[in-house]
């Protein structure tokens, strides 16, 4: 068995709260809008709008919540409409379903596939995005003879940040 990893990737996968978040929103939603012309596929105002409201931090964000925050700004959307929305953001790798809390946060390398491994901080509630072809090939030998179409992984713990806020 090859020796766990700890701590590197881990750590740095995980923004600090005082990140420029506002970079990171602004290049997700460039490299959405370059993707879909290079694909050939429309980025249509309510895509941007319900990706941008995932991007607003990196604590994932459920439909409803999505919803009722368009239609704060004065848009009387249907649920349907940001559903649509969410299912075309998924597809395109844009976004992805955190499942266990029922929500979406923003993938920042929708331009390759990868199965991911989510960590989620049971304090802050950010999730960080860790895809590791070495978890992947794990869990693929853990099951043998197993067809396995779902590699996503779900960690809930408490993240760098926050365990160093606890002992201060
Ligand atoms: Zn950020
Ligand atoms: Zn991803
Ligand atoms: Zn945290």
């Amino acid at each position: 068995m090859p020796p766990r990893k700890t701590g590197h990737a881990k750590a740095q996968s995980f923004p600090a709260p005082n990140h420029d978040h506002a970079a990171c929103a602004t290049d997700a939603l460039a490299r959405a809008e370059r993707l879909c012309r290079a694909r050939g596929v429309r980025f249509t105002e309510i895509r941007r709008c319900v990706l941008k409201a995932i991007w607003q931090s990196h604590a994932p964000i459920g439909a409803y919540d999505i919803l009722a925050g368009l239609n704060a700004k004065g848009a009387r959307h249907a649920p349907m409409v940001v559903y649509r929305a969410l299912e075309f953001l998924q597809a395109n790798g844009f976004v992805h379903r955190v499942a266990s809390q029922n929500a979406f946060i923003g993938c920042a390398h929708p331009d390759e596939g990868h199965d991911s491994q989510f960590l989620i901080c049971r304090k802050c509630g950010t999730v960080a995005e860790i895809a590791n072809a070495a978890v992947s090939t794990a869990l693929a030998n853990a099951a043998p003879g197993f067809a396995v179409e779902s590699r996503t992984v779900e960690i809930s713990g408490v993240c760098p940040h926050c365990k160093d806020h606890s002992h201060a």
